[in-house]
């Protein structure tokens, strides 16, 4: 029986790798102060004996009873509107609480898993985004609480590869958006679907000609765990490589929801990527992975979705 932690579990994305794993068989510790999760994601799964849910802040320490096989270490804030508001948390998240993952993963003899983002390619000259690329990141910023936190958390992941032989994984996910985000989570999908579901206008940052390429929550998280289960040490980009400005995401919005709102333009935030679309090549090849649902089910799914949490 294999014992997962999972960092971060009661938030978007972790919740959903807990049903998988869960799902799958697998035990799970899930290690979150809530500080942008919910309990509300994990409702579900309250009479399930194979889960464990310890609210607890992940750069405090790190510490588990008896074997894990590995760590997934999600938590931390991932919309630009929380981490901003929580810039020094966002930091000793992907710094401190990745150093004490990491030491949890060496005295375990665990796999570790971090969540690492397209953020590290900032604001990227190179487009597609393979792997390979540097990226191009204004260390001093706003932003930079997030992606210099996520840039070392990936050296701290390395240097325990090298140093101490610890089992990693690096994921780079792209912009994921589903059931479980926030209504007020700030992110562009949940921000614009919500403002239609409530007749509000939608509002474009910019002129709406930059880019973002969104992925649907099951295949990101079906890609998170193939990467998470193969033997790739290497960072590894998990997104969906179609790309939308996002001018063309409202406009699917509005139809999709068959919403009559208008769109209201404001600033564009500091330093805001102008575009952004994975490179997967490496996923395919290697994970035999790539996402199946397209743009316009997935936003359906999603507006379902918080269509419930509204009327609750
Ligand atoms: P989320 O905010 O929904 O979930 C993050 C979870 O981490 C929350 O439950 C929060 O309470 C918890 N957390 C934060 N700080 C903590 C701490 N100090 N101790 C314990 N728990 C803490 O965000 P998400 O979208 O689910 O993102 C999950 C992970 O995936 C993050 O690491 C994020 O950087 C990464 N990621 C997400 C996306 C995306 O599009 N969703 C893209 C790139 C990277
Ligand atoms: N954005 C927008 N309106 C919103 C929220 C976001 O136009 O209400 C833009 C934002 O400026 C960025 C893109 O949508 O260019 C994606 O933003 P999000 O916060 O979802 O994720 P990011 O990729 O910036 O982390």
């Amino acid at each position: 029986m294999a014992r997962r932690v999972v960092t971060g579990g009661a938030g978007f994305l972790g919740s959903h790798l807990v049903d998988r794993l869960l799902a799958r068989g697998d035990d799970v510790i899930v290690v979150d102060n809530l500080v942008t999760g919910s309990r509300a994601n994990l409702a579900h799964l309250d009479d399930n004996p194979r889960l464990t849910v310890l609210e607890h802040d992940v750069t405090t320490s790190l510490t588990v009873d008896g074997p894990v096989d590995s760590i997934l270490h999600f938590a931390s804030p991932a919309s630009p509107v929380d981490y901003l508001r929580l810039p020094i948390e966002t930091l000793r998240v992907g710094s401190i609480g990745t150093l004490n993952g990491l030491e949890l993963a060496r005295e375990k003899e665990a796999t570790f898993m971090l969540a690492s983002t397209s953020e590290i390619y900032g604001d990227p000259q190179v487009h597609p985004q393979r792997e390979d690329y540097w990226g191009h990141v204004n260390p001093i910023g706003p932003r930079s609480v997030y992606d210099e936190a996520k840039r070392f958390a990936e050296a701290a992941t390395m240097s325990y590869r090298r140093e101490h032989g610890v089992e990693t994984r690096i994921a780079r996910i792209f912009n994921t958006y589903g059931p479980r985000m926030q209504p007020d989570d700030g992110r562009v999908v949940s921000n614009f679907i919500v403002q239609a579901l409530r007749g509000e206008s939608l509002t474009i940052y910019g002129d709406g000609s930059h880019t973002r390429s969104f992925c649907f929550v099951d295949d990101e998280a079906a890609g998170l765990l193939a990467l998470h289960d193969s033997d790739v040490a290497e960072p590894t980009n998990i997104g969906n490589p179609t790309e939308f400005t996002i001018a063309e995401l409202a406009e699917l919005v509005q139809e999709i929801t068959g919403s009559g709102s208008t769109i209201e333009y404001r600033p564009l935030p500091t330093d805001d990527p102008t575009q952004r679309k994975p490179d997967i090549s490496q996923a395919r090849a290697r994970l035999n992975w790539e996402p199946t649902v397209d743009l316009r089910d997935g936003l359906a799914r999603t507006a379902d979705y918080f269509r419930s949490v509204i009327n609750r």
